[in-house]
């Protein structure tokens, strides 16, 4: 699968985000075309903890129509990690869907860093 182009505007508009939504984690799906992310959605954080996100379906079944509208399609999520690095957490590799694009956006360092990663299908977690 070819990598997507984070462009320097979708960077700062999700550290934008991440700053806003600190010092809970920021969510938000992301729209583009078969080379680059555009498109930047953010969704409610449906958790209480400031160290956890989740996304109700019905807000990401709109993002989605909603991108789709405007010509993009659906290539994946963006959370922050308001105190930690941009790297993913245990619970990501636990929880986060395989496969798909996973921005992480950390505020914990001396400057914000923004990475892009995918996560492999984990044979141990497949439902059987
Ligand atoms: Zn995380």
């Amino acid at each position: 699968m070819s990598e997507l182009v984070l462009t320097a505007t979708v960077e700062r508009e999700l550290v934008a985000l991440a700053r806003a939504a600190a010092p809970r984690e920021m969510v938000a799906v992301l729209g583009g075309d078969g080379a680059a992310v555009h498109t930047v959605l953010p969704l409610p954080n449906t958790v209480g903890a400031d160290d956890a996100f989740q996304v109700d379906p019905i807000a990401f079944a709109r993002a989605e129509r909603r991108l789709r509208r405007a010509g993009a399609r659906f290539v994946g999520f963006a959370h922050s990690h308001p105190r930690g690095s941009a790297l993913p957490s245990a619970r990501d590799r636990r929880e986060l869907w395989p496969g798909c694009l996973q921005v992480i956006v950390g505020l914990g360092g001396t400057a914000p860093t923004v990475r892009a990663f995918r996560l492999e299908r984990n044979p141990e977690v497949q439902p059987s």
